[in-house]
């Protein structure tokens, strides 16, 4: 833990209820918080766990994303496939029609 009072670069300190707090000493921290921090100060613990997570929901939600476009792309094949067939009994019907 950096001392305070000669850091020149944000850290991190670790408030009386235990939640980790990024003291911002350069712009991009202050403005806009942990991530857009310019001086390279190691990640929290606790912002890597989250960013984790995070990537992980976002992992699931695209199988499922692509899952759903699988399934409708079958769906589509399906119907296609229907239409076909029974394109294709009509022109049998009209066929067996015109040989009589
Ligand atoms: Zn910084």
């Amino acid at each position: 833990m950096a001392d305070a009072s000669t850091s020149t670069r944000c850290y991190w300190i670790r408030d009386q209820d235990g939640a980790e707090i990024l003291i911002p000493m350069c712009w991009g921290a202050a403005i806009g918080g942990p991530a857009e921090c310019t001086c390279n100060v190691p990640e929290s613990r606790i912002e890597a766990a989250e960013r984790g997570r995070t990537e992980a929901e976002a992992q699931v939600l695209r199988l499922m994303d692509e899952r759903d476009r699988r399934l409708e792309e079958q769906a589509v094949t399906w119907r296609q496939g229907k239409r076909l067939r029974q394109k294709i009994e009509e022109l049998e019907t009209v066929l067996a029609g015109m040989a009589t």
